[in-house]
């Protein structure tokens, strides 16, 4: 169960609510060119409207780096927030200072403001408490609506919390709900499929998992480095050599568990990213010394989806190859099509370019829940709570 405190534990009429959502949308042109996330903060909106709240948005947008970028600027996501909303938003010029609280203390109940990018302060990112304070004075209720940012330590997610009642939105409640279901009440046979470019970046998820998950899968970059660590001939593979020797670690660990660790058996090899004429098909044990891997092969596809069959519960984080190219694409979309699948099981993507994926091969539906979280859906299923979540009020 979700153990903090949300906006409906807690009363929001007349008050002015503070909304940490995340608004960066990709632009063009001066439009968004896709909403998702903006609708994600619809739910929580519209709550807070229909009881007679006053409803500040901030969030960030792209990385201005502390300073004013024109082209960064809030304006395209208040007009498409507000097209969704059915009613103005009214965007600021700024997050702090007099003039935005003037702004606020003109608010009437159900009116909705958003604030300027709060990058363009480098004291945002930096945690500043003098900063954070200053936001907070804007409002009397503090709520997180972004799941995606609570992995960071940053002025408007954490420091604010200490100045005002900090409580959940509803998609930030959705999201932890469903990672938490994959995270401490697994139903089994649990698998977990990680790819990606790097070990490092999948340490944690591995580690936190080792015991609840039957079976590792692993494709793309980082598999090289365990093959490698195995004994393997990867070419001119990806390779992490300083974590060679952790992955043989991981991989003893995982097997003295009893459970199932399981690398791609054929990959799809290139000289060069570029030069797709190169590709080849090789077994892990024949890669040629000039080549790279960039994709898992077909009978690695045949066996990861012999391994997945019959799960309950998988969780799916990192391509298996480099999607983005449509020559090297095969394996990730072998991997989506086989959990799309699957049959009474309750499937997870996390990572922002699984998502992608996902999304390019139209199989969305397919996946019982696909995180917005990118890193921080990674890092939640390390061992270490999210700080923005942290932070918010427990329920009694
Ligand atoms: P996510 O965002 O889902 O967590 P990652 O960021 O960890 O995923 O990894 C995605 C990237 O890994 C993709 O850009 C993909 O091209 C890259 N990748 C996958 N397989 C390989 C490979 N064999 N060699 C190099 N890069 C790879
Ligand atoms: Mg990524």
């Amino acid at each position: 169960m979700f153990g903090k405190k949300t906006i409906e534990d807690v009363e929001v009429k007349g008050k002015k609510v503070l909304v940490r959502v995340d608004f960066n949308v990709p632009l063009a042109n001066g439009e968004v060119t896709d909403d998702r996330r903006i609708r994600l903060a619809l739910k929580t909106v519209n709550y807070l409207v229909e009881n007679g709240a006053r409803i500040i948005l901030m969030s960030h947008l792209g990385r201005p780096k502390g300073k004013v970028v024109e082209e960064l600027k809030m304006d395209p996501v208040a007009r498409r927030l507000s097209e969704l909303l059915g009613k103005p938003v009214k965007k600021l010029d700024d997050c702090v200072g007099e003039e935005v609280k003037g702004a606020v203390n003109e608010m009437k109940e159900g009116d909705v403001i958003l604030l300027e990018n709060l990058r363009f302060h480098p004291e945002e990112k930096a945690n500043d408490d003098g900063f954070a304070s200053q936001l907070a004075s804007l409002g009397e209720l503090y709520v997180n609506d972004a799941f995606s940012v609570s992995h960071r330590a940053h002025a408007s997610v954490v420091g604010i919390t200490k100045y005002l009642p900090a409580v959940a939105g509803f998609s930030l409640k959705e999201e932890v709900e469903h990672l938490s279901k994959v995270k401490e009440s697994p139903e089994h046979p649990f698998v977990v499929i990680l790819g990606g470019a790097k070990v490092s970046d999948k340490i944690g998820v591995i580690k936190g998992l080792e015991d609840k998950a039957d079976r590792f899968l692993v494709g793309g970059g980082m598999a090289y480095t365990f093959l490698k660590a195995k004994g393997f001939e990867i070419g001119r593979s990806l390779c992490e050599e300083d974590k060679l020797e952790l992955a043989a670690g991981i991989m003893n660990d995982i097997s003295k568990r009893g459970k199932d660790f399981v690398l791609p058996v054929d990959v799809v090899v290139v000289k060069e990213f570029e030069d797709k004429g190169s590709k080849r098909v090789v077994d892990v044990d024949d890669i040629p010394s000039e080549y790279m891997g960039v994709d898992i092969g077909a009978r690695s596809v045949g066996l990861f989806r012999e391994k997945l069959e019959g799960a309950k519960t998988v969780l799916w984080n990192g391509p298996v190859g480099v999607f983005e190219i449509d020559e090297y694409a095969e394996g990730t979309k072998g991997v989506a099509e086989a959990i799309a699948g699957l049959q009474d099981c309750f499937s997870v993507a996390g990572g922002g370019d699984t998502a992608a994926a996902i999304k390019k091969f139209g199989l969305e539906n397919g996946f019982s829940f696909i995180s917005s979280g990118g890193g921080a859906s990674l890092e939640f299923f390390g061992e270490r709570e999210l700080p923005g979540i942290a932070a918010l009020l427990d329920r009694e």
